[in-house]
């Protein structure tokens, strides 16, 4: 007996040593880069040509809708205007009718090039909520510190930012070190099919294998990774794919008097039930994975020591993370029924009743893999699955955050937040960027803004009161002039 004790408790001390070790493994928190060169970057300036862009209207409804083209010329017009030696100093072409692609030949014109990227267009400023901006959506104010309107986070920003890098460069006579490409896109917000898709495939064609593709899709955000207080540059590794299913559910219609046992509307309910009470299987693999290994060191003692043993916490980290709706994103692949209809009146049983379930994939995945798990927990032969229309995309390939790419990203954050440690963290986006289209083309494709944003911003993507804070813009600026600068530390 005594002897089985002891055994017990030497195995138990051994469990406690090997989890304390583990936990001290982990690597120390980065150090602020402490005095970096510094950068002259005027932010006000800056800001209110972001404002200027704001207002053209630049609005995108529907893939291969008509657009308003004045409004997008309107903005390659100024453009042009406001950054004269970024336009001197590179090649510009129209593509895909209203996208535009710029070439800045580098000093060595043998080493791969780098693309940036970003929007032109924005998402509609819907009229029930028109009321509740504080500034007019498209007027480009400059107000309490932020520059107000459709497009300060997402995406003008973006492209703004990076031609005030550029011109600055530019103006001074710089030249990047390697060939940058500057891609802009003008359906980003309705998936990019005749924009960033057509700029990716002219790159490609012209045999284009970037080092480095940056565009949209995280943030200096302060307070949005679960268990991590504070900034942290959150930059995307990987995007989930998207997929609505619609499910036809027909039976003989009648009178409601004498119903048969299984109507249409019976049926399509209780499939909906079984899938939303069925969800997809969660892993903490992939781009997740990542994330917590990058959170780990900045985190104190005891969740620390979760992070590091998750060969024995992993279901305890799972529970953890899944409490919130984007933890639980973050592991799976989600379910979410978005539209049901069915009926006429209510005395008539509707021959066929339909849903449509948005599903958006997780990494590991595919299209075809989520259908045929559907149609697996549907299994109803009164019940049609398929999808609904064709804006569907599989999730991005992972990309690499050990290479020279993402560390120049991890370099020159810290180089624009000097006085402070920030974490830098990969991150599984959960929305489509343009980014999609290289991911057949490369692993080191990055989703990032250095725009320092609290998480109420985070509603304000698409929602009421976009704003960007003058200085997070300023922020977002420097990042770009310091990456374009820093591009001979880029070495394949
Ligand atoms: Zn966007």
């Amino acid at each position: 007996m005594k002897r089985i004790l002891l055994a017990v408790l030497g195995l138990l001390g051994i469990l406690a040593a090997v989890l304390v070790v583990n936990t001290l493994r982990v690597p120390k928190p980065a150090a602020a880069a402490g005095q970096s060169e510094s950068l002259a970057i005027d932010a006000p300036a800056a800001a209110a040509r972001l404002a200027g862009a704001i207002r053209f209207q630049t609005v995108s409804v529907q893939s291969g809708a008509p657009i308003d083209t004045a409004a997008f010329l309107g903005l390659h017009e100024y453009l042009m205007q406001t950054y004269p030696a970024a336009h001197a100093a590179m090649r510009r072409e129209v593509q895909g009718s209203l996208s535009l692609l710029y070439t800045w030949q580098g000093a060595d014109t043998t080493a791969a090039p780098i693309v940036l990227m970003g929007h032109l267009d924005v998402v509609p400023v819907t009229e029930e909520n028109r009321a509740e901006w504080l500034h007019a959506p498209f007027g480009g104010d400059v107000a309490e510190g932020f520059v107000w309107g459709r497009g300060t986070l997402d995406d003008k920003s973006t492209v703004v930012a990076i031609l005030e890098a550029v011109e600055s460069m530019a103006a001074a006579g710089l030249k990047p070190a390697r060939t940058v490409y500057l891609a802009f896109g003008h359906d980003e917000e309705v998936g990019g099919r005749y924009g960033a898709r057509v700029l990716v495939d002219t790159l490609v064609a012209r045999g284009v294998k970037p080092a480095l593709v940056i565009d949209e899709g995280g943030f200096l955000a302060s307070d949005v990774v679960p268990g991590l207080k504070g900034m942290a540059a959150i930059v995307g590794v990987a995007e989930k794919g998207y997929i609505s299913l619609k499910l036809t559910s027909r039976s003989a219609g009648g009178h409601s008097s004498m119903p048969p046992t299984r109507t249409s509307v019976g049926a399509l309910s209780a499939a909906l039930d079984r899938l939303v009470q069925q969800p997809f299987p969660a892993s903490l693999d992939g781009p997740t994975e990542k994330m917590v290994a990058a959170v780990a060191p900045w985190v104190p003692f005891a969740p620390r020591l979760a992070l590091a043993n998750l060969w024995l916490t992993e279901p305890l980290v799972m529970k953890a993370l899944q409490k919130s709706p984007m933890g639980n994103a973050l592991t799976r692949t989600t379910t979410a029924p978005t539209m049901l209809n069915a009926g006429v009146k209510d005395n008539v049983l509707p021959p066929e009743a339909t849903a449509v379930v948005n599903f958006r994939i997780r990494p590991g995945e595919t299209r075809e893999s989520v259908i045929a798990r559907v149609r697996d927990i549907v299994n109803d032969t009164m019940i049609d699955v398929s999808p609904r229309d064709s804006a569907t995309t599989d999730p991005s390939g992972v990309s690499r955050t050990d290479g020279p790419a993402y560390h120049l990203i991890e370099r020159t954050i810290r180089a624009v937040v000097p006085d402070k440690p920030v974490p830098v963290v990969p991150y599984l986006v959960m929305g489509g960027t343009d980014a999609k289209y290289w991911s057949a083309h490369s692993d080191q494709v990055y989703r990032f803004l250095a725009a320092p944003i609290s998480a109420s911003d985070v509603p304000r993507v698409h929602g009421v009161n976009e704003r960007i804070g003058v200085e997070a813009f300023g922020t977002a600026v420097e990042f770009f002039a310091r990456l374009l600068r820093g591009l001979d530390q880029l070495s394949q």
